[in-house]
């Protein structure tokens, strides 16, 4: 048998699995149908109130949309936090649908002119990429006779140890490289646009609270530092995030009170009077929320090993099947959502695509599994549906429920 990663908390320990107190079946019956993703909010507004009690009280907590940008998942998050972060037109529209343009701020590289529009229409920030993206968005301004509230995205000179994935400490599309910064905030502070400040995001997916700490503090030190070689102050500097959660056996959960106490003194010592500061989550707010459930369709053998074949897979959740951002396939937590608890027995839970890319558990340890029965797929709450190739071999769309919002 391999491992799996741990079952949070919250869905563990139980012989049924329930998801905001009614067991599976209920929320298929209340969908209509597998497979589905279940959002359960009020496990959001928990992981809130602590991340908040954490946080120094001076610092806004962003929700990055990408990780799951549901309308009614953002909604629900829309009055708990002080800002959303996107990266697309579409994602834009989305946000403004539920949030303030001013508290939304736009990054990712190829932004087109329609896109810049949009955003400088609405007054929304945004984080620009390049010293080119920096100048369509001035021009754009002159031709609508807006300001543009700009801020400039850095490509910092360090990356956040142990992240995921690195966006930081090397050639990058994102961001602007350090050393070039302060000529460009001169340039946009010239031009009479509104000046926000600083987007530094150097990674993803870190769960060391001392990897995090150190690459924090340095943040705050390079904001710092770029501010004064430019001679303006930056009203605002988001520190970026990269808080994992744990997908994989041996992983442990973020140690986020460490990080905020750590975050407190490096704000004290380090942090400029006039600057607000943020960070952007996303996974952390809303990865364990969310539960996939899919039906066991076959159970079939070969050669001495058991499959179990289920009616979803890696078009909906293809993470779980290793595909999305690991260069080595490890299981995620998995269960047999009406009977968590009995004698395990190694199979493998494969999704319904003809490849054999689709697999949701390697060789797993499960109880005794029918035909009929519903596998939960856990940590199924950020980059879940949206991150998966849905159109991939034409198969119907997962449904989604967002409950207790
Ligand atoms: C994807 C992304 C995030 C969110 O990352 P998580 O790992 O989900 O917290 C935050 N900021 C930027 C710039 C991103 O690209």
């Amino acid at each position: 048998m391999k491992p799996m990663g741990p079952i949070p908390p919250h869905f563990a320990g139980r012989e049924t699995l329930t998801i905001a107190g009614q067991d599976a079946e209920h929320w298929i019956a209340e969908a209509g149908d597998t497979p589905l993703f279940v959002y359960d909010m009020g496990e959001v507004r928990a992981r809130l109130a602590r991340l908040r009690a954490a946080m120094p009280a001076r610092l806004d907590i962003h929700y990055a949309i990408k990780a799951n940008p549901h309308p009614q998942v953002l909604a629900a998050i829309a009055p708990l936090v002080d800002g959303f972060d996107l990266a697309s037109g579409g994602e834009l529209v989305k946000a403004l649908a539920v949030k303030d343009a001013a508290l939304v701020s736009f990054a990712g590289p190829g932004k087109r002119d329609d896109e810049l529009e949009l955003a400088i229409r609405e007054g929304a920030t945004l984080n620009l990429e390049s010293e080119g993206e920096a100048r369509r968005a001035l021009a754009i301004g002159e031709r609508l006779g807006k300001r543009p509230r700009l801020a400039v995205r850095v490509n910092p000179d360090f990356d956040l140890k142990g992240s995921g994935m690195k966006m930081g400490g090397r050639a990058s599309p994102f961001g602007v490289d350090a050393a070039r910064v302060p000529a460009l905030v001169r340039e946009i502070v010239a031009s009479g646009a509104d000046w926000r400040g600083f987007h530094i995001y150097a990674g993803s997916q870190a769960l060391s609270a001392a990897a995090i700490i150190e690459t924090q503090a340095a943040t705050v030190a390079l904001a710092r530092r770029l501010a004064d070689e430019a001679g303006a102050a930056a009203p605002h500097v988001n520190l970026g995030g990269g808080f994992g959660i744990p997908y994989f056996t041996g992983d442990e959960p973020v140690d986020v009170e460490a990080v905020g106490a750590a975050l407190a003194e490096t704000l004290d010592r380090d942090g400029v009077g006039e600057t607000q500061y943020a960070i952007e989550l996303g996974r952390w707010i809303v990865g364990e929320c969310g539960v996939y459930l899919t039906r066991v369709v076959d159970v079939k053998e070969s050669q001495g090993e058991r499959f179990v074949v289920v009616d979803g897979g890696m078009h909906h959740q293809l993470a779980a099947s290793g595909n999305f951002g690991t260069v080595v396939r490890r299981n995620y937590p998995i269960a047999v959502a009406g009977r968590m608890t009995g004698e395990l027995a190694e199979v493998s839970v494969v999704g319904s695509l003809c490849t054999p890319l689709d697999r949701l558990g390697d060789k797993v340890g499960l109880p005794p599994i029918e035909v009929g029965d519903v596998i939960a797929v856990f940590l199924a709450g950020a980059y879940g549906l949206t991150a998966s190739p849905g159109l991939f071999l034409g198969h119907p769309a997962a449904r989604e429920l967002v409950v207790n919002a």
